[in-house]
Formats: C-alpha cells, sequence, structure tokens
C-alpha cells in the first residue's frame, strides 16, 4: 500500500488499496451489500449497516484522504450533496462569505435551501482575498470558495483566504473539483474541508455521480461523519468502485488535458471572431501569479465569449460542434462544449451574472484527451 513518502502518481494508484483479504483480488471488490452478520449482538468486525458504513467505500475514502494530503475522507452520493453535509455544519443566524462566481448548483442550494433556515450567504468579489476582511462580522462561521472558478476560471488564493479564516476561527471550504488532486492541494495551503464533486475529473468518464470531502482536523470529520450517516446522502458501492478505477489514471488523464487545453487556448485566442479566452495558464490571467504558486498545471477549462456577443451567436457555434458534445458538466475524457448563461447558470438572474462577467455569448470547453488537432480543426469549423 502507498503512502505520503510516494509520488502523486503511485499514490492515484496504490493508496488505500490492498488485495482482498479473502481471495486476494486485486481490484477492491463491490460490496453490495446493506448489512452484516454479527456473531453476537455488538459483535462485528466494525461493519453493522451499510449506510454507516461499506468496505468499498472505505477504500476509496483512504484513497482521496491520501491523494488531497489530507487525514479523512467522506463520500457522498454527489458533489451537492457533500456541499449539503457542509451547510449542515451552521445555524440559523450564521453567515457565509462566498465567492461571487461559483457553481450554479452551489449558488442555489444556499439561496434557495438554506437561506430558507435563516443562514446568510455573501456573496462577494474574491480577485483580491483581502476584499473578504470587509464582510467578516461576529456572524461570520464560514468562507467558501471555488478556485479555478467556473466558469469565468478566475484564481483565489487559498492561503490568503486561509490566514483571513484562520484570524476569525472560521471554516475554509475549498471546492477544487476544476483543479483536482493533480494540479492543486488546498489543505496544503490552509483549507479546512476540500470538496470534489468526484463526477467531473476524479470519476473522469461521465459514468458515475459522486461527491466527497476531504479535511485534516478530527473533530470536523467526526461532525460530518454524523451528519453523512444521519441524514444518508452516500453513494453505492459500484459508484465508490467507478471513482477509484477513475482515480487510477488520474495523472495521465490531466496531464493530457492540459495540454491540450493549453494548445486550444492559445488557438481561440488567435481567431478573429473570438473576444476574450479565460484560461489559468495565459501569463496575463489577473491572477497567474496566484495561479503558478499554488496550482502545478493549468487544466483544461476554458472558457471564451465572442465578439458578436449575444446568445444566438454562441448557440450556433454549439450546435455546430462535432466531436465537442453540448452537455452540461466537465471532466470526463470526452470533449464538452456548454452556455452557462442557458445551462449551467440559469438559476442566476441575468443581472447578476452580466455583472460578473459571465455575459450572454460565454461558451465554455471542458477539453478532453481527444487528438489536439482534431479538436482544434472542430473548433476552427464551428466557429467559422
Ligand atoms: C458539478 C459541480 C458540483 C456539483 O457536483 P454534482 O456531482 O453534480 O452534484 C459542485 N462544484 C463544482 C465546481 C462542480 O463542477
Amino acid at each position: 500500500m502507498a503512502s505520503q513518502k510516494h509520488k502523486l502518481a503511485t499514490r492515484l494508484i496504490h493508496a488505500g488499496v490492498q488485495p482482498d483479504p479473502t481471495t486476494g483480488a486485486i481490484m477492491t471488490p463491490i460490496y453490495q451489500t446493506s448489512t452484516y452478520v454479527q456473531a453476537s449482538p455488538g459483535d462485528h468486525k466494525g461493519y453493522e449497516y451499510a449506510r454507516t458504513q461499506n468496505p468499498t467505500r472505505d477504500v476509496l475514502q483512504a484513497s482521496l484522504a491520501n491523494i488531497e494530503n489530507g487525514k479523512y475522507a467522506l463520500c457522498f452520493g454527489s458533489g451537492m450533496a457533500a456541499t449539503d453535509a457542509v451547510a449542515k455544519l451552521l445555524m440559523p443566524g450564521d453567515e457565509v462569505i462566498v465567492s461571487n462566481d461559483l457553481y450554479g448548483g452551489t449558488y442555489r442550494i444556499f439561496t434557495k435551501v438554506f437561506a430558507n433556515y435563516g443562514i446568510k450567504f455573501q456573496f462577494i468579489d474574491m480577485h483580491d482575498a483581502e476584499n473578504i476582511r470587509n464582510y467578516v462580522t461576529g456572524k461570520t462561521k464560514m468562507i467558501w470558495i471555488e478556485t479555478p472558478t467556473n466558469p469565468l476560471l478566475n484564481v483565489i488564493d487559498i492561503e490568503a483566504c486561509a490566514a483571513i479564516s484562520k484570524a476569525h476561527n472560521l471554516i475554509l471550504v475549498c471546492d477544487n473539483t476544476f483543479a483536482s488532486p493533480y494540479l492543486q492541494n488546498p489543505l496544503d495551503w490552509g483549507a479546512d474541508i476540500v470538496l470534489h464533486s468526484a463526477t467531473k475529473y476524479l470519476g473522469g468518464h461521465s459514468d458515475v455521480v459522486h461527491g466527497a470531502l476531504v479535511m485534516n482536523d478530527a473533530g470536523l470529520e467526526e461532525r460530518l461523519r454524523f451528519i453523512q450517516n444521519s441524514c444518508g446522502a452516500v453513494p453505492g458501492p459500484h459508484d465508490c468502485w467507478l471513482v477509484l478505477r477513475g482515480i487510477k489514471t488520474l495523472h495521465v488523464r490531466m496531464q493530457r488535458h492540459c495540454e491540450n487545453g493549453e494548445a486550444i487556448a492559445r488557438y481561440l485566442r488567435a481567431h478573429p471572431k473570438v473576444d476574450k479566452v479565460r484560461w489559468v495558464g495565459f501569463e496575463d490571467h489577473p491572477n497567474h501569479a496566484i495561479a503558478k504558486k499554488q496550482m502545478r498545471g493549468f487544466g483544461g477549462m476554458i472558457s471564451f465569449t465572442l465578439k458578436d456577443d449575444n446568445i444566438d451567436a454562441a448557440l450556433k457555434v454549439l450546435e455546430k460542434t462535432e466531436l465537442f458534445a453540448l452537455a452540461e458538466s466537465l471532466g470526463g475524457v470526452e470533449s464538452l462544449i456548454g452556455h452557462p448563461a442557458t445551462m449551467t447558470h440559469a438559476s442566476i438572474p441575468r443581472e447578476d451574472r452580466v455583472k460578473n462577467g459571465l455575459v450572454d455569448s460565454l461558451i465554455r470547453l471542458s477539453v478532453g484527451i481527444e487528438d489536439m488537432d482534431d479538436l482544434i480543426a472542430d473548433l476552427a469549423q464551428a466557429i467559422g
């Protein structure tokens, strides 16, 4: 079994994984069971009921903790179920400071679900993390960031957020879905909880919906494990197995996502019909220095706007691509194209989204790991 002393590529394949003790099976079995037989009441092998513990899930949790440089991981039925569990740490009257450029579903659960329970969410610009200080009150309990952000690819300084969070005894949550542990480990920069939609890069094959939390603090793990078991949004063992299998190739996939992402970002930037291209790796990205500090590469997520900034012009491009499939989600081996204004971010009022740069012609690409030349040719014919 791999330990923290091994390099990431080794840990992605081996961390938490041991041959099955009963058969020697090299791959973790899918323990498809709801309960476990006890010799006498309470006399069991650590497994009582599968909402509480499942061996396949345990292996995935050990793997996730290791690859995020954390001590503990907890798995959930989706990224949103993981978000829901973290929000349940809060009480009526509490305040949360949230980055204003954020996954649409996260914005929705905060404003449409948890706001009804008397929790106040302040969505603010975190280009300069020091801005957070202006919003901390005696009631603030948590800072919630996503970096790079979805879909505008802004970068937030995790270390600077952690300094503010620690000074006020808050919990810093970092959604690391876009970067994946291959590019960034927020716990190393002082985050308290790392959140993943494993549906995306960790799973990597667009065949599973899954979420996870990783942390170092035993008290926080105990509270979140209590919520995981009490509320019950746990993943099934087959889904855990799919994520485990995905993780074994994360480094190989991410390397290609990064290479293809860079080539396409540079191609789009030179295109006469394209207005602005957002990609974390550009030297003139407003927070490129922070990206270079906290990330080991720049990934395959790109968004761009058209000089002809309207919904129809964007939809024409979306309908014409042949390899880039028009779909929500990201992080799979296949390339996807999406229109945040009418798809992932349709739940955000137009006025709010345009104010933050999420304009009508904004197109988001999740660059897959196909042949780079084929992908560029597809965009060329679609943009025209
Ligand atoms: C997809 C996504 C989520 C939600 O995860 P699900 O698995 O779809 O529930 C949260 N954050 C980010 C950044 C995402 O891309």
